[in-house]
């Protein structure tokens, strides 16, 4: 790795100001489980003169609930919420997708700022550097999108512009479907952005200088049945090819609440309305949960490599409104090998 200089923040405070005063020279660093492989590979598009580290900060690893809201701070690592009795019991989808990232040593140190922060695992954005990179693309500033004509299996089905990296973060889609909204720090105070608003097409909506100091996750008012079902094609550590969390509350026979959430399918999480609404007011069953997986395409328009992605989008759905697992004993096996032979996803 290049040198840099290392900057332990004792408070969030602290932190933006290092931010503001290296003006976009700084990266902040949580458990470096991403930022490091991206310095060590110099994949990104200017190598940061400084490194914030955020573990430094104390108090930013707290899961709690008050009035109704679950508050995770930041640094909260991710084995931590997967283990969680209160995320358990109560969110449970969270609980699955923060279960679901990568491997336990992982998890052990990866936090949910940093998991909703990582950046993308598009094959040309990280093009390795014994084979030729790192190559320039629309993200990095400088060039078209390489993936529309080139590989594009792992890319976006739906809403790509500029960029069609999908959003690599699990943890990301359960909080959607939650309605979850980070509570990000700046020079000019604090915000808060709903999490299905966070993903651009070239990145984040945090400003130069912000820090996500915080995730609000609202409970549902009702008993839903909670999933989060993630397909890959390695097992156990691979990036999704498709993901779906899926809430719904059944009350009397009939669905009173659903909410659905899909995951790298969209540079961002896509909440699928059109089969929430039409499940609204219906008994669930496997002709409506069929019909929900067929409305979850609203707006798909794949590119020449990855319509595959479509039928996992509809069985996804399906079995998650159902509340079935990912796959059931003699209807095939999610697994497989990985066609890069590595973890990178689009
Ligand atoms: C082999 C492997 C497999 C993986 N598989 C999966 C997977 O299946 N699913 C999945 O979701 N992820 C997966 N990941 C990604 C992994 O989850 C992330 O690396 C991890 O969650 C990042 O958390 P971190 O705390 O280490 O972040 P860091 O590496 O410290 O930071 C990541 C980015 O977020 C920024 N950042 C960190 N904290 C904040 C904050 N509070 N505010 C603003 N910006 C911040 C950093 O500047 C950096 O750009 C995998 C990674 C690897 C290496
Ligand atoms: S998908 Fe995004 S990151 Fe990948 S080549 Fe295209 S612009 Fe670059």
């Amino acid at each position: 790795m290049k040198p840099f200089l290392h900057l332990n923040a004792q408070t969030v405070a602290q932190a933006v100001k290092s931010l503001v005063k290296f003006e976009g020279r700084a990266r902040l660093n949580a458990g470096g489980t991403d930022l490091f492989g991206l310095l060590k590979d110099e994949f990104l598009p200017e190598y940061p003169e400084a490194i914030i580290n955020l573990k430094s900060v104390a108090g930013l690893n707290y899961l709690k609930q008050s009035k109704g809201i679950l508050r995770i701070g930041a640094l909260a690592k991710l084995c931590d919420i997967a283990e969680s009795p209160l995320i358990k019991e109560r969110y449970g989808a969270l609980a699955e997708a923060a279960h679901a990232v990568a491997s336990p040593q992982l998890r052990n140190v990866a936090t949910i700022g940093g998991n909703l922060c990582q950046d993308v695992r598009c094959c040309y954005y990280r093009y390795p550097r014994h084979l030729g990179g790192p190559i320039s693309c629309a993200r990095k500033g400088n060039g078209p999108c390489l993936a529309v004509r080139g590989d594009n299996r792992n890319h976006a089905i739906m809403e790509g512009r500029k960029c069609f990296a999908v959003c690599p973060s699990d943890t990301a889609v359960a909080l959607a479907a939650f309605d979850a909204r980070l509570v990000v720090v700046g020079p000019a105070g604090e915000r808060r952005i709903a999490v299905r608003d966070f993903y651009h097409p070239l990145g984040n909506a945090l400003e130069r200088d912000e820090i996500v100091k915080e995730i609000e996750v609202p409970a549902l008012a009702g008993r839903a049945r909670q999933s989060f079902l993630k397909f890959t094609l390695r097992r156990p550590i691979d990036f999704a090819v498709v993901s779906v969390a899926a809430l719904i509350v059944v009350e009397n026979g009939v669905c009173c609440e659903a909410r659905i959430a899909l995951g790298a399918v969209a540079p961002g999480v896509i909440r699928a309305t059109a089969a929430e609404e039409y499940l609204k007011g219906r008994a669930i069953d496997v002709e409506s949960a069929a019909q929900a997986g067929e409305l979850a395409l609203a707006g798909a328009r794949p590119l020449p490599k990855n319509a595959y992605k479509l039928e996992i989008v509809k069985t996804l759905v399906k079995r998650g409104v159902l509340g079935l697992p990912l796959e059931t004993a003699g209807e095939g096996d999610a697994g497989g090998p990985c066609p890069h032979g590595n973890p990178e996803r689009g």
